[in-house]
Protein backbone atom coordinates (compact mmCIF):
# COMPACT_ATOMS: atom_id res chain seq x y z
CA UNK A 1 0.00 0.00 0.00
CA UNK A 2 1.24 3.65 -0.92
CA UNK A 3 1.88 5.83 2.20
CA UNK A 4 0.66 9.58 1.13
CA UNK A 5 -1.41 11.00 3.00
CA UNK A 6 -4.96 11.62 0.90
CA UNK A 7 -6.06 9.04 -1.37
CA UNK A 8 -8.46 8.69 -4.30
CA UNK A 9 -10.50 5.84 -5.52
CA UNK A 10 -12.77 5.52 -8.60
CA UNK A 11 -16.02 3.70 -8.94
CA UNK A 12 -15.58 2.25 -12.30
CA UNK A 13 -19.09 2.18 -13.57
CA UNK A 14 -19.21 3.70 -16.76
CA UNK A 15 -20.78 6.84 -17.47
CA UNK A 16 -22.02 6.64 -13.56
CA UNK A 17 -18.40 6.67 -12.21
CA UNK A 18 -17.54 8.66 -9.27
CA UNK A 19 -14.54 9.61 -7.23
CA UNK A 20 -14.15 9.12 -3.50
CA UNK A 21 -11.52 10.83 -2.16
CA UNK A 22 -10.35 10.51 1.39
CA UNK A 23 -8.12 12.83 3.37
CA UNK A 24 -8.09 15.38 6.36
CA UNK A 25 -9.38 18.82 6.17
CA UNK A 26 -11.33 17.60 2.51
CA UNK A 27 -14.72 19.91 3.61
CA UNK A 28 -12.69 22.69 3.16
CA UNK A 29 -11.40 22.02 -0.23
CA UNK A 30 -14.15 23.79 -1.85
CA UNK A 31 -12.25 24.00 -5.55
CA UNK A 32 -12.48 20.27 -4.82
CA UNK A 33 -16.22 19.05 -4.42
CA UNK A 34 -17.60 21.92 -5.85
CA UNK A 35 -16.89 21.06 -9.29
CA UNK A 36 -19.14 18.22 -9.01
CA UNK A 37 -21.95 20.18 -8.78
CA UNK A 38 -23.75 21.25 -12.46
CA UNK A 39 -26.62 23.33 -11.42
CA UNK A 40 -27.70 26.32 -9.11
CA UNK A 41 -29.43 24.78 -6.51
CA UNK A 42 -28.27 22.56 -3.74
CA UNK A 43 -29.69 20.77 -0.19
CA UNK A 44 -27.70 20.51 2.32
CA UNK A 45 -29.44 17.03 3.91
CA UNK A 46 -27.69 16.82 7.70
CA UNK A 47 -28.91 15.61 11.11
CA UNK A 48 -29.24 18.07 14.59
CA UNK A 49 -26.23 16.21 15.97
CA UNK A 50 -23.87 16.71 12.67
CA UNK A 51 -25.02 20.44 11.14
CA UNK A 52 -23.55 22.09 14.12
CA UNK A 53 -20.45 20.44 13.90
CA UNK A 54 -20.15 20.63 9.93
CA UNK A 55 -22.51 22.21 8.59
CA UNK A 56 -21.20 25.98 7.92
CA UNK A 57 -17.78 24.40 6.19
CA UNK A 58 -20.26 23.10 3.47
CA UNK A 59 -21.83 26.26 3.50
CA UNK A 60 -19.18 27.95 2.72
CA UNK A 61 -18.81 26.38 -0.35
CA UNK A 62 -21.82 26.90 -1.51
CA UNK A 63 -21.66 31.02 -2.22
CA UNK A 64 -23.33 32.10 -5.34
CA UNK A 65 -25.85 29.24 -5.45
CA UNK A 66 -29.42 28.79 -4.09
CA UNK A 67 -28.91 26.38 -1.19
CA UNK A 68 -31.24 25.68 2.36
CA UNK A 69 -30.91 22.35 4.29
CA UNK A 70 -33.11 20.13 5.65
CA UNK A 71 -32.41 18.57 8.75
CA UNK A 72 -33.26 15.12 10.39
CA UNK A 73 -33.58 14.18 14.45
CA UNK A 74 -30.49 11.91 15.07
CA UNK A 75 -31.59 8.10 14.94
CA UNK A 76 -32.25 5.23 12.45
CA UNK A 77 -36.06 5.76 13.74
CA UNK A 78 -36.11 8.93 11.47
CA UNK A 79 -34.99 7.17 8.63
CA UNK A 80 -38.38 7.08 7.06
CA UNK A 81 -40.64 7.79 3.80
CA UNK A 82 -42.12 11.01 5.92
CA UNK A 83 -38.79 12.26 6.03
CA UNK A 84 -38.27 11.96 2.23
CA UNK A 85 -41.54 13.97 1.67
CA UNK A 86 -40.32 16.64 3.95
CA UNK A 87 -36.90 16.68 1.61
CA UNK A 88 -38.86 17.00 -1.48
CA UNK A 89 -41.15 19.64 -0.14
CA UNK A 90 -37.31 21.57 0.59
CA UNK A 91 -36.13 20.64 -2.75
CA UNK A 92 -39.68 22.33 -3.74
CA UNK A 93 -39.57 25.43 -2.01
CA UNK A 94 -35.66 26.15 -2.83
CA UNK A 95 -37.07 26.04 -7.20
CA UNK A 96 -34.83 23.02 -7.30
CA UNK A 97 -34.29 22.33 -10.90
CA UNK A 98 -33.30 19.11 -12.47
CA UNK A 99 -29.17 20.12 -12.27
CA UNK A 100 -30.00 20.59 -8.18
CA UNK A 101 -27.65 18.55 -6.46
CA UNK A 102 -28.39 17.28 -3.04
CA UNK A 103 -25.37 16.69 -0.10
CA UNK A 104 -25.76 14.61 2.19
CA UNK A 105 -23.61 15.64 5.55
CA UNK A 106 -23.45 13.04 7.99
CA UNK A 107 -23.78 8.77 8.45
CA UNK A 108 -25.51 6.33 7.15
CA UNK A 109 -28.85 7.49 8.31
CA UNK A 110 -28.28 10.73 6.37
CA UNK A 111 -26.95 9.24 3.87
CA UNK A 112 -29.52 6.57 2.84
CA UNK A 113 -32.26 8.97 2.98
CA UNK A 114 -30.28 12.13 1.21
CA UNK A 115 -29.97 9.59 -1.83
CA UNK A 116 -33.11 8.24 -1.91
CA UNK A 117 -34.49 11.41 -2.06
CA UNK A 118 -32.03 12.83 -4.50
CA UNK A 119 -33.55 9.78 -6.38
CA UNK A 120 -36.82 10.87 -6.02
CA UNK A 121 -36.67 14.63 -7.26
CA UNK A 122 -37.50 14.98 -10.54
CA UNK A 123 -37.04 11.03 -11.36
CA UNK A 124 -33.37 10.83 -10.38
CA UNK A 125 -30.90 14.19 -9.51
CA UNK A 126 -26.95 14.29 -8.85
CA UNK A 127 -25.65 13.96 -4.97
CA UNK A 128 -23.02 14.17 -3.09
CA UNK A 129 -22.10 12.01 0.07
CA UNK A 130 -20.36 13.79 2.78
CA UNK A 131 -19.91 10.41 5.24
CA UNK A 132 -19.27 11.68 8.79
CA UNK A 133 -19.21 8.22 10.48
CA UNK A 134 -16.24 5.80 9.94
CA UNK A 135 -18.82 3.51 8.96
CA UNK A 136 -20.47 5.38 6.26
CA UNK A 137 -16.89 6.04 4.97
CA UNK A 138 -15.88 2.43 4.56
CA UNK A 139 -19.30 1.17 3.38
CA UNK A 140 -22.54 3.13 3.18
CA UNK A 141 -21.76 6.29 1.14
CA UNK A 142 -19.54 4.04 -1.83
CA UNK A 143 -22.07 1.51 -4.48
CA UNK A 144 -25.60 3.63 -4.47
CA UNK A 145 -27.95 1.75 -2.23
CA UNK A 146 -30.34 4.35 -0.76
CA UNK A 147 -33.30 3.67 0.92
CA UNK A 148 -35.46 4.30 3.95
CA UNK A 149 -37.04 1.62 6.79
CA UNK A 150 -40.71 0.88 7.06
CA UNK A 151 -42.30 0.11 10.68
CA UNK A 152 -42.34 -3.54 8.71
CA UNK A 153 -38.72 -3.76 8.70
CA UNK A 154 -35.60 -2.07 7.69
CA UNK A 155 -34.36 -0.63 4.38
CA UNK A 156 -37.83 -1.89 2.82
CA UNK A 157 -37.84 1.11 0.15
CA UNK A 158 -35.27 2.02 -1.92
CA UNK A 159 -33.45 2.60 -5.41
CA UNK A 160 -30.11 2.15 -6.85
CA UNK A 161 -28.54 5.71 -7.15
CA UNK A 162 -25.53 6.26 -7.33
CA UNK A 163 -23.49 9.67 -6.15
CA UNK A 164 -21.23 11.94 -8.07
CA UNK A 165 -19.15 12.06 -5.55
CA UNK A 166 -17.83 10.55 -2.17
CA UNK A 167 -16.03 13.34 0.19
CA UNK A 168 -14.34 11.47 3.36
CA UNK A 169 -12.96 13.84 5.55
CA UNK A 170 -11.22 11.89 8.45
CA UNK A 171 -11.06 14.91 10.19
CA UNK A 172 -14.94 14.54 11.24
CA UNK A 173 -14.12 11.34 12.81
CA UNK A 174 -12.49 13.74 15.66
CA UNK A 175 -15.88 14.02 16.97
CA UNK A 176 -16.53 10.12 16.52
CA UNK A 177 -17.68 8.84 19.79
CA UNK A 178 -15.68 5.61 20.65
CA UNK A 179 -18.51 3.05 19.65
CA UNK A 180 -19.14 4.58 16.90
CA UNK A 181 -15.54 4.23 15.42
CA UNK A 182 -15.22 0.83 16.47
CA UNK A 183 -18.36 -0.40 14.72
CA UNK A 184 -16.81 1.27 11.72
CA UNK A 185 -14.02 -1.22 11.97
CA UNK A 186 -16.19 -4.27 12.26
CA UNK A 187 -17.07 -3.39 8.52
CA UNK A 188 -13.01 -2.54 7.57
CA UNK A 189 -13.02 -6.03 8.94
CA UNK A 190 -15.28 -7.59 7.60
CA UNK A 191 -14.46 -6.59 4.26
CA UNK A 192 -11.06 -8.34 4.72
CA UNK A 193 -11.99 -11.41 6.11
CA UNK A 194 -14.76 -11.94 2.50
CA UNK A 195 -12.05 -10.96 -0.28
CA UNK A 196 -9.22 -9.25 0.65
CA UNK A 197 -6.26 -11.56 2.51
CA UNK A 198 -3.94 -9.22 2.23
CA UNK A 199 -5.95 -5.84 4.17
CA UNK A 200 -6.65 -8.44 6.81
CA UNK A 201 -2.63 -9.28 7.63
CA UNK A 202 -2.49 -5.89 7.26
CA UNK A 203 -5.30 -5.13 10.03
CA UNK A 204 -3.93 -7.62 12.28
CA UNK A 205 -0.39 -5.88 12.15
CA UNK A 206 -2.11 -1.97 12.65
CA UNK A 207 -4.43 -3.05 15.42
CA UNK A 208 -2.85 -0.69 17.67
CA UNK A 209 -2.43 2.20 15.11
CA UNK A 210 -6.10 1.97 14.52
CA UNK A 211 -7.39 1.80 18.29
CA UNK A 212 -5.18 5.02 18.05
CA UNK A 213 -7.10 6.83 15.44
CA UNK A 214 -3.18 7.19 13.97
CA UNK A 215 -4.08 9.30 10.78
CA UNK A 216 -1.98 7.59 7.91
CA UNK A 217 -3.31 3.55 9.11
CA UNK A 218 -6.56 5.45 9.10
CA UNK A 219 -6.33 7.01 5.64
CA UNK A 220 -4.89 3.54 4.37
CA UNK A 221 -7.56 1.20 6.15
CA UNK A 222 -10.76 3.09 4.72
CA UNK A 223 -8.93 3.21 1.32
CA UNK A 224 -8.27 -0.25 1.54
CA UNK A 225 -12.02 -1.29 1.91
CA UNK A 226 -13.29 1.21 -0.26
CA UNK A 227 -11.07 0.15 -2.74
CA UNK A 228 -12.64 -3.65 -2.40
CA UNK A 229 -15.80 -2.35 -2.04
CA UNK A 230 -15.83 -0.86 -5.52
CA UNK A 231 -14.05 -3.44 -7.04
CA UNK A 232 -17.33 -6.01 -6.09
CA UNK A 233 -19.74 -3.10 -6.93
CA UNK A 234 -18.28 -2.52 -10.21
CA UNK A 235 -18.94 -5.91 -11.39
CA UNK A 236 -22.12 -6.33 -9.45
CA UNK A 237 -24.39 -3.06 -9.37
CA UNK A 238 -27.53 -4.45 -8.47
CA UNK A 239 -26.17 -7.20 -6.37
CA UNK A 240 -27.42 -10.04 -8.79
CA UNK A 241 -24.57 -12.38 -7.31
CA UNK A 242 -21.16 -11.22 -5.82
CA UNK A 243 -22.30 -8.68 -4.18
CA UNK A 244 -24.06 -10.66 -1.41
CA UNK A 245 -20.58 -12.00 -0.20
CA UNK A 246 -20.50 -8.25 1.46
CA UNK A 247 -23.58 -9.41 3.82
CA UNK A 248 -20.72 -12.09 5.27
CA UNK A 249 -22.22 -12.53 8.63
CA UNK A 250 -24.96 -10.23 8.22
CA UNK A 251 -28.04 -12.64 8.75
CA UNK A 252 -26.51 -13.65 12.12
CA UNK A 253 -25.82 -10.08 12.81
CA UNK A 254 -29.10 -9.23 11.62
CA UNK A 255 -30.73 -11.43 13.92
CA UNK A 256 -28.57 -10.01 17.09
CA UNK A 257 -29.63 -6.54 16.34
CA UNK A 258 -33.16 -7.65 16.28
CA UNK A 259 -33.03 -9.69 19.43
CA UNK A 260 -31.50 -6.60 20.97
CA UNK A 261 -34.46 -4.21 20.11
CA UNK A 262 -31.39 -1.94 17.70
CA UNK A 263 -30.34 -0.87 21.14
CA UNK A 264 -28.19 -3.90 22.51
CA UNK A 265 -25.86 -3.44 19.50
CA UNK A 266 -24.84 -0.98 16.84
CA UNK A 267 -25.22 -2.57 13.45
CA UNK A 268 -21.16 -2.49 13.11
CA UNK A 269 -21.29 -4.83 16.90
CA UNK A 270 -23.64 -7.08 15.40
CA UNK A 271 -21.91 -7.66 12.16
CA UNK A 272 -18.52 -7.98 14.63
CA UNK A 273 -20.18 -11.59 16.12
CA UNK A 274 -21.75 -12.03 12.80
CA UNK A 275 -18.46 -12.67 11.05
CA UNK A 276 -17.48 -14.49 14.31
CA UNK A 277 -20.35 -17.00 13.88
CA UNK A 278 -20.05 -17.17 10.66
CA UNK A 279 -16.66 -18.35 10.77
CA UNK A 280 -17.78 -21.14 13.28
CA UNK A 281 -20.48 -22.33 11.50
CA UNK A 282 -18.17 -22.39 8.78
CA UNK A 283 -15.25 -24.42 10.45
CA UNK A 284 -18.24 -27.15 11.54
CA UNK A 285 -19.42 -27.48 8.17
CA UNK A 286 -15.47 -28.31 7.56
CA UNK A 287 -15.19 -25.46 4.92
CA UNK A 288 -12.31 -23.45 6.86
CA UNK A 289 -9.81 -24.37 9.84
CA UNK A 290 -10.07 -23.44 13.37
CA UNK A 291 -6.70 -21.51 12.64
CA UNK A 292 -8.72 -18.33 10.36
CA UNK A 293 -11.57 -18.61 13.20
CA UNK A 294 -9.10 -17.90 15.66
CA UNK A 295 -7.20 -14.96 13.89
CA UNK A 296 -11.08 -13.72 13.23
CA UNK A 297 -11.78 -13.49 17.21
CA UNK A 298 -8.36 -12.02 17.57
CA UNK A 299 -8.59 -9.52 15.50
CA UNK A 300 -11.81 -8.43 16.77
CA UNK A 301 -10.67 -8.77 20.18
CA UNK A 302 -7.67 -6.62 19.37
CA UNK A 303 -10.01 -3.28 18.37
CA UNK A 304 -12.32 -4.11 21.01
CA UNK A 305 -15.26 -5.66 18.84
CA UNK A 306 -17.61 -7.85 20.79
CA UNK A 307 -17.22 -11.54 19.85
CA UNK A 308 -19.80 -13.45 22.03
CA UNK A 309 -24.15 -13.43 21.92
CA UNK A 310 -24.92 -11.03 24.48
CA UNK A 311 -26.17 -13.02 27.61
CA UNK A 312 -29.86 -13.32 27.97
CA UNK A 313 -29.83 -14.26 24.43
CA UNK A 314 -32.23 -16.99 23.30
CA UNK A 315 -30.82 -19.42 20.81
CA UNK A 316 -33.91 -20.75 19.48
CA UNK A 317 -35.61 -17.12 18.87
CA UNK A 318 -32.00 -16.30 16.94
CA UNK A 319 -33.02 -19.06 14.37
CA UNK A 320 -36.50 -18.15 14.21
CA UNK A 321 -35.01 -14.40 13.43
CA UNK A 322 -32.60 -15.78 10.77
CA UNK A 323 -35.61 -17.62 8.77
CA UNK A 324 -36.88 -14.62 8.16
CA UNK A 325 -34.01 -13.40 6.25
CA UNK A 326 -34.34 -11.85 2.57
CA UNK A 327 -31.41 -14.50 0.89
CA UNK A 328 -33.17 -17.39 2.12
CA UNK A 329 -34.91 -19.45 -0.31
CA UNK A 330 -38.31 -21.63 -0.27
CA UNK A 331 -37.77 -22.18 3.11
CA UNK A 332 -33.88 -22.90 3.02
CA UNK A 333 -31.48 -21.05 4.80
CA UNK A 334 -28.83 -19.27 2.67
CA UNK A 335 -25.52 -17.57 4.36
CA UNK A 336 -22.50 -16.29 3.19
CA UNK A 337 -19.88 -18.12 5.17
CA UNK A 338 -16.01 -18.51 4.33
CA UNK A 339 -13.44 -20.84 2.91
CA UNK A 340 -11.03 -18.85 5.41
CA UNK A 341 -10.14 -15.47 5.01
CA UNK A 342 -10.14 -13.81 2.28
CA UNK A 343 -12.85 -16.17 0.59
CA UNK A 344 -16.46 -15.78 1.50
CA UNK A 345 -19.06 -18.23 -0.25
CA UNK A 346 -22.78 -18.39 -0.74
CA UNK A 347 -24.28 -21.33 0.47
CA UNK A 348 -27.76 -22.85 0.15
CA UNK A 349 -29.40 -25.26 2.08
CA UNK A 350 -27.51 -24.88 5.60
CA UNK A 351 -28.84 -27.18 8.06
CA UNK A 352 -30.92 -25.90 10.38
CA UNK A 353 -28.70 -28.49 13.62
CA UNK A 354 -25.48 -26.74 12.39
CA UNK A 355 -26.74 -23.29 13.04
CA UNK A 356 -28.36 -23.87 16.37
CA UNK A 357 -25.52 -25.60 17.67
CA UNK A 358 -23.33 -22.69 16.64
CA UNK A 359 -25.65 -20.38 18.25
CA UNK A 360 -25.51 -22.52 21.16
CA UNK A 361 -22.60 -22.88 21.67
CA UNK A 362 -21.71 -18.77 21.79
CA UNK A 363 -24.66 -18.31 24.07
CA UNK A 364 -23.00 -20.07 26.90
P1 LIG B 1 -25.73 6.94 11.87
O1 LIG B 1 -25.92 7.65 10.60
O2 LIG B 1 -26.91 6.79 12.76
O3 LIG B 1 -24.56 7.66 12.70
C1 LIG B 1 -24.19 7.13 13.95
C2 LIG B 1 -24.25 8.21 15.03
O4 LIG B 1 -23.13 9.07 14.91
C3 LIG B 1 -25.45 9.11 14.95
O5 LIG B 1 -25.88 9.42 16.26
C4 LIG B 1 -24.91 10.36 14.29
O6 LIG B 1 -25.65 11.53 14.56
C5 LIG B 1 -23.54 10.43 14.85
N1 LIG B 1 -22.53 11.11 14.06
C6 LIG B 1 -22.36 11.05 12.72
N2 LIG B 1 -21.23 11.67 12.37
C7 LIG B 1 -20.69 12.17 13.49
C8 LIG B 1 -19.52 12.90 13.76
N3 LIG B 1 -18.64 13.18 12.81
N4 LIG B 1 -19.27 13.26 15.05
C9 LIG B 1 -20.13 12.90 16.05
N5 LIG B 1 -21.24 12.19 15.86
C10 LIG B 1 -21.51 11.82 14.58
O7 LIG B 1 -25.16 5.47 11.65
P2 LIG B 1 -24.07 4.88 10.63
O8 LIG B 1 -23.46 3.76 11.37
O9 LIG B 1 -23.21 5.91 10.04
O10 LIG B 1 -24.98 4.29 9.47
C11 LIG B 1 -25.95 3.31 9.72
C12 LIG B 1 -26.98 3.39 8.62
O11 LIG B 1 -26.34 3.10 7.39
C13 LIG B 1 -28.11 2.38 8.75
O12 LIG B 1 -29.32 3.03 8.46
C14 LIG B 1 -27.80 1.34 7.69
O13 LIG B 1 -28.97 0.73 7.19
C15 LIG B 1 -27.12 2.16 6.66
N6 LIG B 1 -26.22 1.42 5.78
C16 LIG B 1 -26.38 1.56 4.45
C17 LIG B 1 -25.53 0.91 3.58
C18 LIG B 1 -25.68 1.13 2.11
O14 LIG B 1 -25.02 0.43 1.34
N7 LIG B 1 -26.47 2.08 1.69
C19 LIG B 1 -24.50 0.10 4.07
C20 LIG B 1 -24.35 -0.01 5.46
C21 LIG B 1 -25.22 0.65 6.30
MG1 LIG C 1 -23.50 -3.75 7.02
Amino acid sequence: MSHSKSQTIDVALGERSYPVWIGRGLLDDHARWRSTLRGRHALIISNRTVAPLYLERVARGLEGLRWSSFLLEDGEAHKTFQNVGLALDALATLGATRDACVIALGGGVVGDLAGFTAACWMRGIDFIQMPTTLLSMVDSSVGGKTGVNLPAGKNLVGAFHQPRAVIADIGTLDSLPDREYRAGLAEIIKGAAIGDADLFTWLEQHATALNAREETALIQAIAAKVRYKAGVVALDETEQGERALLNLGHTFGHALETAGHYTALLHGEGVAVGILLAARLSERLGMSASGDTERLERLLKAVSLPTTVPAGFDPDQLLALMRLDKKNIAGTLRLILWRGIGRAEIVAGVNEADVLAVLRDATR
